[in-house]
């Protein structure tokens, strides 16, 4: 655990008792600050009273007392308006900090050169940051992986000088670290997004902005127009470094085919590509989060003055991926199997149907969102036969009707065996039985990533399966 020392002997205010709330009360009472902690919903109470961690009504407390207000993510500062801790922070003048804010404080008095990379974007953060974590590991360096993928950061071991820590950071995150300085930077890609929380796009623009603006080095994808402006504004005032999954970049990380090749220091080539017949990284927009991660490790290494002369092609192969995201779980001779519970929109799934253009066995449907997967149509030539499940099943027999195969399987199980049957049976090169349902799951599971288990067991339970990890 990150002791908060910079809190000592102070007074804070802590609101959201989840995982990053009750890691920062700890963080701070061991640091020696006094805690009022409080969280609207009795679960978070009730699990902050269990670490024995002191709860106050924030409505009714004394602002005055607090030198800083430590927010969970996702409650409002400013839009559709602020959250009442916000107003009350901001009428006795207290600032509003997040759990990775008192993390920067304690590398900063502590660590200051300790490796840090942070990673934001709309889309793949997770998949780069699991990946930048893999590399290093694979480079048998000491990595601490958390943010807003896996662990609360306070909950990590503390910065230090041969300790790389690498924090997923969604722009709430952002919003709640003023003093963010990470050493590399990596800005994926923008697409409007949050624009509940951040109001306009050009609003999460800068704030997103504000992890460039901060880091040491950028690394920044010029994928989209607004990549492309934050780099144009960042070369003007500090060291950046661009990729892209679209064009040559000189200098910059890009691809010549399926290979990474960097073009600022020592040629790099690395290539994409499948290991076995299984790919983790397929896909251009997997492409683009190779490149992020490969630029982040290099120009880490590079900044702290070390060699990046390392196995680049080992780590990037036996990256195993994020479950549920494009997820290539397994075979039934050349039948690939994949898992891309992930996708709840058709946003997402588009990225599985462009990844896998043809002999698509594709399990779709639950619990529909706006538009329903009619943006997909065309992709609709490349399914080989759909199987519908969930509340969508009429609505997207009527969108399929005409162009595509298809059958109401209903329930998940019913349409794996389905799918496996037809796939199977059928004459295509790899015939893909794909998991990418376009809906929340909500109407049938808990969430994706119990739907992504329940068809990894069914899977798993078809006779002849070879599967990828135990
Ligand atoms: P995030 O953490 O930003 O939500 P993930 O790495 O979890 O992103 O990926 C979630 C989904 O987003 C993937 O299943 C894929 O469909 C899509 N995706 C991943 N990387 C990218 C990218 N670089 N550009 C666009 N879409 C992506």
């Amino acid at each position: 655990m990150i002791r908060a020392t910079s809190f000592n002997g102070k007074t804070v205010a802590v609101f959201g008792l989840g995982s990053s709330g009750i890691a920062s009360a700890r963080s701070l009472v061991s640091g020696g600050a006094t805690v009022a902690a409080w969280d609207d919903g009795e679960a978070g109470r009730n699990a902050a009273a269990q670490e024995g961690i002191p709860l106050v009504d924030l409505s009714q407390a004394d602002w005055s007392h607090f030198s800083a207000l430590v927010l969970t993510p996702g409650v409002p500062l400013t839009h559709p308006e602020p959250h009442w801790t916000v107003k009350k922070a901001r009428a006795s003048g207290v600032e509003i900090i997040g759990d990775i804010e008192i993390f920067a404080r304690e590398r900063a008095a502590h660590a200051p050169n300790a490796p840090f990379i942070a990673i934001t974007g709309t889309n793949g953060k997770s998949t780069t940051t699991a990946l930048i974590a893999h590399i290093l590991r694979h480079a048998g360096r000491d990595v601490q992986l958390g943010g807003n993928i896996g662990r609360a950061v306070l909950t990590l071991e503390e910065p230090a000088p041969e300790r790389f820590h690498i924090v997923e950071m969604s722009s709430f995150q952002i919003d709640l670290t003023p003093t963010l300085k990470p050493t590399v930077g990596v800005m994926l890609n923008m697409t409007p997004d949050h624009l509940d929380r951040h109001g306009t796009i050009e609003n999460y623009a800068a704030v997103k902005e504000r992890l460039v603006e901060g880091a040491e080095i950028a690394a920044v994808g010029i994928d989209d127009d607004f990549g492309l402006a934050m780099l144009q504004r960042r070369v003007r005032v500090g060291p950046a470094i661009a990729f892209s999954a679209e064009k040559s970049l000189a200098p910059g990380y890009s691809l010549l085919d399926d290979t990474i090749i960097c073009s600022n220091r020592e040629a790099l080539a690395v290539k994409l590509g499948s290991l076995r017949g299984i790919a983790t990284l397929r896909g251009k927009h997997n492409a683009q989060n190779a490149l992020a991660a490969v630029a982040a490790v290099r120009e880490c290494l590079n900044w702290l003055g070390q060699s990046s002369d390392i196995d680049w092609q080992g780590a990037l192969s036996s990256f195993l991926g994020l479950p549920h995201r494009m997820e290539e779980i397994g075979r039934i001779g050349n039948v690939l199997f994949v898992n891309d519970s992930k996708a709840t929109n058709a946003d997402s799934t588009e990225k599985a149907l462009l990844s896998f253009p043809r002999d698509v066995f594709w399990i779709v449907g639950g619990r529909p969102k706006a538009g329903g997967i009619a943006a997909l149509e065309k992709y609709f030539g490349g399914i080989a036969k759909a199987y519908l499940i969930g509340e969508s099943s009429e609505d997207f027999a009527r969108t399929l009707n005409g162009s595509v195969a298809f059958e109401r399987s209903g329930t998940l199980d019913a349409a794996v065996s389905a799918a496996a049957r037809d796939a199977t049976a059928s004459t295509g090169v790899e015939p893909v039985v794909l998991l990418s349902p376009a809906c929340a799951s909500y109407d049938q599971f808990r969430n994706f990533e119990i739907r992504g288990e329940s068809f990894r067991q069914l899977v798993e339970a078809l006779p002849g399966v070879v599967m990828r990890r135990a």
